[in-house]
Formats: structure tokens, sequence, C-alpha cells
């Protein structure tokens, strides 16, 4: 697709023209990596985090969260429910915790490869290359670490570098991800307060360079103890920037899948955090084939407070696979079997 065009259907708002992007992205999505829709369990192990960013509800500076770390039994009871489900992948996901202990964390991923048939996923913020690689000996297949924007001075006001690691590009870390042999994933929030419609069009152009095999797109969801949910709708005009509205996320979702064929998408927890009664079943229409409802302990759920309201909050994941297989049926679509991993992966690994 031509630059123009992007453009072009970044701005477009006229539902009869956007119902054939989304039907091309779907026809894109089917093509490529097919009818399973593969879930992930969720596990959000830990909310300590040193960060201070500006979009985040668990930043450090919000002291008004309690704070809390799952322990071992408590991670591997929840991965337990993730092979109750028969979800093939679990995501361990957590603030940037400074003192996450690495060689105790890699023997509980190691327990979990020796007693589990699943795909790990971690998502535990900026790591050294020495931590990477000594997780993926321990048996870590995935990495999750989002650019979040390809605007560099949007990015270091809204995640501000910390002393203690002053030069920690996410970019470098990507290839480092990439070279230790990880499926990588990555992905941004949309419509957050000062990006441009000419970032987006760096965001796409990046998700197709980038040595990516999943992309989470989600519309940026102000937190109110957060910095930047007091600049929402005040410092900037809508012209001049990208909304944060599901619609515009869909877009952005869709023109993904279409340039980026081979690679997972997942129908985001913002998207249903919008929407509840179909959030998750919009982003499958428009490309997505993954979903990732979390199995987090109920009595963590809500301190794991990145964005209000946030989707599946009090619900069961066997509540939601219920409402989304009963949805599949209509579009024609079968629930994953196995590791689901990206046909992106596995063409990059050959062509290595
Ligand atoms: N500490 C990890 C995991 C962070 S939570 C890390 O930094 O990588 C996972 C994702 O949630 C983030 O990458 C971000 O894109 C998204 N997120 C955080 N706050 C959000 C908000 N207010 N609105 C929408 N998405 C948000």
């Amino acid at each position: 697709m031509k630059q123009v065009q992007i453009q072009r259907w970044l701005k477009e708002s006229d539902p009869k023209q956007l119902r054939s992007l989304f039907a091309e992205a779907d026809k894109v999505r089917e093509k490529h990596v097919g009818n399973e829709i593969h879930f992930r369990g969720l596990i959000e192990f830990s909310n300590i985090c040193q960060r201070s960013c500006w979009y985040c509800g668990i930043r450090s500076q919000n002291l008004s969260l309690e704070r809390y770390k799952m322990n071992r039994q408590q991670i591997l009871e929840a991965a337990q429910r993730a092979v109750d489900l028969k979800f093939g992948t679990i995501v361990l996901q957590s603030g940037e915790d400074p003192d996450l202990d690495i060689d105790d964390f890699c023997e509980t991923i190691r327990i979990l490869k020796r007693t589990m048939n699943l795909a790990i996923t971690l998502s535990v913020g900026e790591r050294s290359f020495d931590e990477l690689a000594k997780l993926k000996i321990a048996g870590a297949d995935r990495y999750l670490l989002r650019f979040e924007t390809s605007n560099s001075d949007l990015y270091k006001k809204i995640h501000p570098p910390l002393p203690s690691k002053p030069n920690f590009d996410r970019f470098e870390i990507l290839q480092q991800l990439d070279e230790l042999g990880y499926e990588v994933g990555s992905g941004i929030m949309v419509g957050i307060p000062g990006s441009t419609w000419d970032d987006l069009m760096e965001d796409l152009r990046l998700f197709q360079t980038l040595p990516i095999d999943m992309i989470g797109i989600g519309p940026y969801i102000p937190h109110p103890s957060t910095p930047l949910a007091k600049t929402v709708g005040k410092e900037f005009s809508n012209e001049d920037q990208p909304p944060n509205t599901p619609e515009m996320a869909l877009k952005v979702l869709a023109l993904t899948r279409i340039l980026c064929p081979d690679t997972n998408l997942p129908s985001t927890t913002a998207l249903e955090t919008c929407d509840p009664e179909k959030g998750y079943e919009n982003g499958l229409l428009c490309g997505a084939n993954v979903i990732m409802p979390t199995i987090t302990e109920m009595k963590f759920r809500g301190l794991y407070d990145i964005y209000p309201r946030k989707a599946g909050q009090n619900r069961l994941a066997e509540d939601l696979i219920l409402r989304i297989h009963q949805n599949l049926k209509e579009i024609g679509r079968v629930p994953g079997t196995g590791p689901g991993m990206a046909p992106r992966f596995v063409h990059r690994t050959f062509e290595r």
C-alpha cells in the first residue's frame, strides 16, 4: 500500500469505506494466519514498578496504590488455570521491578516448562542483555515490549529515563531479544496526547521493518492518577493528532494486518475496555487473531491498575471464552490449539 493511501485511511471516517478496509484486513488475516484464535493467559504477577511513565497507573509515584508481588506458588497456580482452560501460552507481566530476583524467576520458568506444556511470554519491562539471556536459557519463549510511540521526544517525555539506566533504548532491546532467539512482541498506544499523524505513519513503517512477530495496538486510556491524563483535550487540538478512540485503534490494527500479514495481532484489552460487550470481537473482525484474557487471581486484578475499568477485572476467563466461542461461530472462526507461533517468526528464523 502506498504512503498516501495509508495517510488517507488513517483519516477516513466514512463507515462504508471503513467497512471495506476492515473486510480487506479480515481477508489478509484469513489467508496468512488462518481462522484460529489463540488465547494467551495473562498473569499480572506484580505491580511493583520503578518507572514514572506519564500514562500508566502503576507508576512509582502513584503512592495510593497498594503494591503486590505473587510468589512462585501463586504463579504456578495461575499457570495451571491456563492449562485447565486449554490455553497454549501464558504471559507473565509486571511493572519494572528493580528487585525482581532473576535467578529465582528463572527457576520458576524452569519449573513451569518442566511441568506444563505452555509457551512462556514475558513482559517485565526493560532488562539488561544478560538478564534477557538468562531468562531465555531458563525457557522463556517470547518477550513483549511495546515501543509505545516512534516519536522519540514524546517517548522520552512520557517514559522518563532513570538515572540508573540512562541509555536503555527500546529499539535496541528489541534487536537484542531477536538476537537471543525470542519470538518478539511490540506495539503502541494510539492517540497518546502530543502524538501526530506522521508519528502513526512512522509507527506503521517500524512495524514492517523491526524484527517483531506480534504487535499490540490499543487506544490510550487516561488514568486519573497520571500526569498525561491532565493534558487530554486541553493542550492539543484534534486536527493535529489522532484521537484515542477505539475506531482509530481499529484502523491502525487493520492497516497493520495488511502491511504485516504474517504477524500475530491481539485484539487488545484496551479495545475491550472501551467496549465491554464486543471490544474483542471488533478487533477480531479487523485483522486480529489473538486474545489475552487475564487469569490473574481475582484479589490482585484491581491492583494491576494500568488504566481505569480495565476489562476482565471481575470476569472469569471461562465466561469470556464462552462469549467469544458463541460469537466465533457466526464469524467462522475456531479456537486455536497449541502455542500459536506467529508465521512471521517462522519466516524470520528460516531467513537467518
Ligand atoms: N512494565 C511493562 C508492562 C507494562 S503494561 C512494560 O513497560 O513493558 C503493558 C502495556 O500496557 C504497556 O506497554 C502500554 O502500552 C499499555 N498501557 C499502559 N498504560 C496504558 C494506558 N493508560 N492506556 C492504554 N494502554 C496502556
